[in-house]
């Protein structure tokens, strides 16, 4: 299929699976392409572009620099790297320990701007390099409201590769139930995304209550 005919069938799934579709952002994941690709996702209306790789992030963008797009970083972010995005990065999705969050926050202020993130949630407990664990994520909270050149705007997890759709479903609303939590609790309200699905249990994610989801290889086959 073509990548139009692909946008298509992810804006319908949107619609049919997502309780507030209004809500719902596509992120085209774009590790798999080059530009000339990436050039058609924009032409089809999706603007919102999602990398995993720093350096991959910066060629990208180097070459790109006239399109309309906004660049979101969803992978595992090392500190000493964070200074290579921030002139241009709009959204952090993998926010994991207050070091990070630090950081992020020191360089957005010296560019004068505002980061968007979002707390990266180890919530399948599966492997730990993978997002915050619960506790550790409660013992940073105060000092990440602090910073003030990153605005928290939500959570964001990646289910593990299987078949077990209840497993996935189960995680998916915990994530949501964490957030209505944390937001009572310390974020009063500010929490308002979840960055949850990708091209295998996206549908899944829509009917948990995802507002972004994550699609690479759906968008290319
Ligand atoms: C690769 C990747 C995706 C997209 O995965 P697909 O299964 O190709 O849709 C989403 N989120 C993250 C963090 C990724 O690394």
């Amino acid at each position: 299929m073509s990548i139009r005919e692909n946008i298509d069938k992810i804006r319908t799934d949107i619609e049919q699976y997502s309780k507030n579709p209004q809500n719902v952002k596509l992120i085209a994941v774009t590790k798999y392409v080059n530009c000339d690709i990436i050039k058609e996702v924009l032409e089809n209306g999706v603007s919102l572009l999602g990398e995993n790789k720093v350096q991959i992030l910066k060629e990208k963008e180097e070459k790109l620099k006239i399109l309309d797009k906004n660049w979101h970083f969803i992978g595992n972010l090392q500190k000493n790297k964070v200074k290579y995005i921030i002139e241009f990065i709009d959204t952090i999705h993998s926010i994991n320990k207050i070091s990070l969050a630090k950081e992020i926050d020191k360089r957005a202020k010296e560019k004068n701007k505002i980061i968007n993130v979002l707390l990266e949630i180890n919530i399948f407990e599966e492997d730990s390099k993978h997002g915050y664990i619960l506790q550790e994520l409660e013992k940073d909270i105060e000092e990440l409201l602090k910073l003030k050149n990153i605005k928290i705007i939500g959570l964001m997890c990646m289910a593990p590769h299987t078949e077990d759709k209840d497993k996935i479903r189960d995680g998916f609303k915990r994530l949501r139930l964490l957030k209505d939590d944390l937001n009572k609790k310390y974020f009063n309200g500010i929490l308002t995304e979840l960055s949850m699905g990708m091209s295998n249990d996206y549908k899944i994610a829509l009917e948990e209550g995802a507002t972004y989801i994550r699609i690479g290889t759906n968008l290319y086959k």
